[in-house]
């Protein structure tokens, strides 16, 4: 079955994908984004640290370091319109012995003059003041003011709510499977075997990327997986910025940060694997991230941890992250091998690959108009005060009848989470799961699976 023919098709429904399905939109195409899961923001950017990262330590002249620098300027009125939530606690890297300090004066804050961004060395003093739970062995460190947190999953819904708002179509839950050459563009074959015409395609399929490049023979680069575990807890602790320790290298490290919806994450793990899809947290991985983080906050090993989930990094054979057309046809453009600092990178990235599409020919007219913010949920006059679900986040029946009713509407438990914000407090759905999954009955927006990640849980016990 043809479901349509398209100007541009975006191959990935993360954080990447969506962000040029979103700058695709205030121009006068027909664009359509493809996504092999249910719903949008179920790979990496699902599961990442959340941290808006300036770019003070990426490899100067690099594009990872280019798109860092343009997103830079674009994130403070992207928040805005975009309602993502968004805190500028800056982050501080911290010096525990001579060696660290070294480190930090020769290497990161040189990089960080090169590629443009603030730092300031902090004496013990001023981080133990901001920082109370610090380590006593903190001898001073370096300050980035611009770094800052925010939430991963409204960042990628909010992209493509507003595509989806400006005329941008969604294959959700149907990836593709085989891409065939057509006299204008691409012809994408679909896991249903349904087919999409296209002009252009833009390859944002995560750790899967390379394996979109084969299926138009383009060998340029491989994909490699790196996974990383958290571990989130919902202690106080007495920090208020990211607290970050000197990178190994490998990785930036495990680090301690406040999550905007409330909690503290530890971690991220570092570990090379061969499956893209292994996201299983492990009890070393986790002893690994505790030992790690108890460096920086001493007794945080002790603390209760209502959560522990791991995601994967794709990280590219060239070593930099891969926007470009393809060398076998450059009506594919590759947004590929963004490893480690994608969601800060998204608005740049998508700028970048827009610059890319119009180079290989695809013709830019903006449209006369078009909607650049996202509505709000909730009109100015209506107060919401009705049924509450989840009791530990308070979020009401109308807030996820609302987001059910979306321009993209969720149809999984996690969908619902990643909308409302329910489920994730404390009791991490314990409560609120059974009622959320009745919405959805309600609302006729269940999926066939609707439980991901909670099949066999005594919470959903009984229910298919
Ligand atoms: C542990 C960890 C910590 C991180 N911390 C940070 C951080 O603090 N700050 C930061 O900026 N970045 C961070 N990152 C990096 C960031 O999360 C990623 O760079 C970003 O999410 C990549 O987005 P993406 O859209 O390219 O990939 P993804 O989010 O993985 O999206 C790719 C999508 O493509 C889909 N797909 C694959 N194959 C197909 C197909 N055949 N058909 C259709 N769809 C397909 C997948 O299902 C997936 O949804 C971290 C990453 C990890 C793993």
């Amino acid at each position: 079955m043809e479901l349509d023919t398209k100007d541009v098709v975006v191959i990935g429904g993360g954080v990447v994908g969506t962000a040029i399905l979103r700058q695709l939109s205030f121009y006068n195409l027909d664009i359509a984004l493809v996504e092999k899961e249910p719903d949008l923001c179920e790979g990496a950017s699902k599961a990442n640290s959340g941290i808006i990262h300036t770019g003070f330590d990426a490899p100067p002249n690099t594009v990872e370091a280019e798109c860092l620098e343009r997103s830079r300027k674009i994130w403070p009125q992207l928040v805005e319109e975009l309602k993502i939530p968004f805190i500028p606690c800056g982050a501080v890297m911290i010096a525990t012995n001579e060696e660290d300090k070294e480190i930090i004066e020769q290497k990161y804050i040189p990089n960080a003059k090169e590629n443009g961004v603030e730092t300031e060395w902090l004496s013990e003093e001023a981080i133990k003041e901001m920082n109370p739970a610090i380590t006593d062995k903190v001898i001073g460190g370096l300050s980035i003011p611009g770094e800052a947190i925010c939430d991963p999953f409204t960042a990628t819904r909010s992209y493509g709510e507003l595509a989806v708002l400006n005329g941008a179509e969604l294959y959700l839950g149907n990836g593709v499977e085989q891409i065939e050459k057509h006299a204008e563009g691409f012809k994408l074959i679909l896991e249903d075997g349904s087919f999409i015409f296209t002009k252009y395609v833009v390859n944002a399929a995560g750790v899967y990327s390379d394996h979109i490049a084969r299926l138009i023979g383009d060998n340029s680069f491989t994909i490699m997986a790196r996974k990383g575990q958290f571990v989130l807890t919902e202690e106080p602790i007495e920090i208020s910025q990211v607290i970050l320790p000197v990178p190994t290298a490998k990785s930036k490290g495990k680090l301690v940060a406040p999550v905007v919806f409330g909690g503290f994450l530890l971690g991220p793990t570092a570990e090379d694997q061969d499956d893209k899809d292994d996201r299983s947290t492990t009890e070393e991985g986790i002893e690994e991230v505790l030992t790690e983080c108890n460096k920086l906050i001493p007794g945080v090993s002790e603390y209760e941890s209502i959560r522990q989930f791991a995601g994967v990094r794709a990280v590219c054979s060239t070593g930099d992250f891969v926007i470009r057309p393809s060398e076998v046809d450059q009506h594919m453009v590759h947004a590929a091998g963004i490893r480690s600092t994608g969601l800060s990178a998204s608005p740049g990235i998508a700028e970048m690959v827009i610059e890319n599409l119009e180079t290989a020919g695809l013709t830019l007219v903006e449209k006369n108009t078009t909607m650049t913010e996202i509505p709000n949920l909730f009109s100015d006059e209506e107060e919401e005060t009705g049924e509450i679900v989840c009791l530990c986040r308070s979020i009401t029946r109308g807030e996820i009848e609302r987001a059910i009713e979306g321009p993209i509407p969720p149809t999984t438990i996690d969908g619902v989470k990643r909308r409302t914000g329910a489920t994730l407090g404390e009791c991490q759905g314990n409560c609120c799961v059974p009622k959320i999954l009745d919405l959805l009955n309600e609302h006729e927006k269940i999926s066939d699976e609707p439980l991901k990640g909670l099949q066999q849980s005594y919470v959903t016990a009984g229910r298919n």
